[in-house]
């Protein structure tokens, strides 16, 4: 039932009145979203209803829509809208399937997945920034993301397996714990590659216990941090 609740929070978001930055979403869908390749509907449509713009630093409200990432504080960023929707395309993801987010900062792309999915659970490290993106996800609507303060090397055992697991972080090498908690048939995406230097996007699927890895993108991320 609160699943139901979420998606229906979705579809309420995208028909809210009094939204300012309504015909900004819809350019940056139209440009950077639809125009760069991305077909899924159901994540056009995500990026389509989810008001980027309450997700930023107020005083960065009118860049929300940029082509861009931007900062969110802590020294951590939201990811540029195309890299957000391409990461969630490529995961496949279908309705009712269980997905790990590791990296929840501003909680933007945990709830674009609430769209697409019921089952979202998000990991921080930086305990504010965790707050702040549950009590927000809340506020919004995604009542169904669940978010933890953890160190998300380690996944979200109590809920694993996970038909696919986005790492929003750059990791040096893919943390074994995650691999273990994807399901058979399931997707990871994650950028992996030193801080601070172009990573790639790398693919990881599973298929009857063999792990594969590809390279999709080269990317940019903050790093995957350690300790407590
Ligand atoms: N997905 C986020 C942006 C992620 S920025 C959004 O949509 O806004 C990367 C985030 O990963 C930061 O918030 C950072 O604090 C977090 N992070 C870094 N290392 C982590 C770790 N080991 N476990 C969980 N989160 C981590």
């Amino acid at each position: 039932m609160s699943g139901v609740l979420g998606i229906i929070a979705c579809l309420m978001l995208f028909a809210a009145p009094g939204d300012p930055f309504v015909r900004e979403r819809e350019a940056m869908v139209n440009a950077q979203i639809v125009g760069q390749g991305i077909k899924d509907p159901s994540v056009v449509d995500a990026m389509r209803s989810v008001k980027r713009h309450l997700f930023v630093p107020q005083a960065l409200a009118s860049s929300a829509y940029d082509d861009r990432p931007l900062p969110i504080g802590y020294g951590q960023t939201i990811s540029q809208p195309f890299i957000v929707a391409f990461m969630t395309e490529i995961l496949k993801i279908k309705p009712g399937a269980k997905v790990l987010e590791i990296g929840t900062g501003s909680g933007y792309q945990a709830a674009i997945l609430a769209c697409v999915t019921p089952e979202v659970y998000s990991v921080e490290i930086i305990e504010a920034l965790g707050l702040a993106a549950g009590k927000r996800l809340r506020a919004l609507g995604y009542n169904t993301v669940r978010v933890k303060i953890a160190d998300g090397y380690y996944g979200w055992e109590a809920y694993a397996p996970y038909d696919a697991i986005i790492v929003t972080a750059a990791a040096e090498y893919i943390p074994p714990p995650l691999i273990r908690q994807l399901k058979d048939g399931g997707r990871m995406v994650i950028p992996v590659g030193s801080p601070f230097m172009v990573q790639k996007l790398m693919l990881v699927e599973k298929q009857n216990s063999t792990v594969y890895t590809r390279d999709i993108l080269p990317v940019r991320f903050v790093p995957l941090r350690r300790g407590p």
